[in-house]
């Protein structure tokens, strides 16, 4: 039995995602003032944790739970009033189904259809209304075929290495960073292996929920004792190429920099980032993985949001779906029941 269905009750949607269920409120993603019933937190990136949430209860999974914890930002965490599935994108990543009478309404959160190293993610069902995350709603924005990428990457970091050059894979530290670990670590047996501090943390998140991560050694930025050797990777957070650190890295061993992100799919990618290479290996869909979620969901009425969300309401609108662009709704509450 659905959470409202004994209830009489409205439905109604605003531009930050905020439902408004009859009295109760749930907030689905940061950016409104709005002090809500329940706000859900579909997982622990720091642009997706609402932090005045005090007052709310907290709909997230235990994993996200722990993360936010972690990241100094306490939750007051309920028991589910509505179901949960796994959305493919970093440990714990949820997306989120309200059932309200008839009505039926899933928020994606971040979302891969292909997710890297082993994070699940369970068919979405059938739904009337459907919110969806658009990182990379743009026609142009397709990944390559998962399997050249990381052929492609393994052959890079092995050519560099077998001329004495260590490589340095930069990606965000919680989530991009553990995922290029467990795809690459098993693919290069031979090759010392080092991390940041704020990556080896998260490392141990990811193990307390069996997922596995070979263990490295610690290399700090202001560390004297760096190693003495060539033959070495050190995953590192994505940060600017001219950052003093890796200057160092640069000078002292000539090792050679490379990122793992979507984004670079982009124009100018690695000439902005001051980078030697960057692999679009991503935590999102593409252009493509998103319509495999309206396929999936076959929504009657869909609102796309973060990032490419105008450019993807109007594809969908030109394949013939009732779409919006939820961040262009300033000032408007839809009701959607
Ligand atoms: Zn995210």
């Amino acid at each position: 039995m659905s959470y409202f269905s004994k209830k009489v009750f409205s439905i109604n949607l605003d531009r930050f995602a905020t439902i408004y269920v009859n009295e109760h409120e749930t907030l689905l993603k940061p950016g409104s003032d709005s002090s809500a019933d329940y706000v859900f937190i579909s997982h622990a990136h720091l642009d997706h944790i609402y932090k005045s949430t005090q007052d709310s209860g907290a709909i997230c999974s235990e994993e996200t739970f722990l993360l936010s914890t972690l990241r100094g930002i306490g939750l007051k965490r309920v028991e589910e009033p509505f179901p949960l599935f796994d959305s493919g994108h970093i440990l714990g990543s949820k997306a989120i189904l309200i059932e309200a009478g008839d009505e039926t309404i899933l928020y994606t959160g971040d979302i891969n259809t292909s997710p890297l190293g082993n994070i699940p993610r369970q068919r979405f069902p059938k739904v009337h209304t459907l919110i969806i995350e658009s990182n990379y709603g743009n026609p142009n924005l397709v990944f390559p075929p998962r399997s050249e990428l990381v052929k492609e990457a393994v052959d890079y970091l092995r050519e560099n290495l077998s001329k004495n050059r260590p490589v340095v894979l930069m990606g965000y530290p919680l989530g991009k960073s553990q995922h290029i670990q467990m795809i690459l670590d098993g693919l290069l047996p031979d090759v010392e292996k080092y991390a940041s501090p704020s990556i080896i943390r998260y490392n141990d998140v990811y193990r307390l929920f069996s997922l596995t991560i070979e263990n490295k050694s610690i290399m700090y930025s202001q560390s004297q004792a760096l190693p003495k050797g060539y033959n070495w990777i050190l995953y590192y957070p994505n940060i600017s190429g001219r950052n003093a650190f890796m200057q160092v890295l640069k000078k002292k061993y000539d090792a050679v920099l490379t990122v793992f992100s979507g984004r670079s799919l982009l124009e100018g990618y690695e000439e902005a980032l001051g980078i030697d290479k960057a692999f679009p290996l991503s935590d999102h869909a593409d252009f493509k993985g998103l319509l495999e979620i309206i396929e999936e969901t076959s929504p009657q009425r869909i609102f796309t949001t973060h990032g490419f969300s105008k450019e993807f309401s109007r594809e969908l609108r030109k394949l013939g779906y009732e779409a919006y662009d939820l961040n262009s709704m300033r000032g408007k509450c839809i009701r959607l029941f």
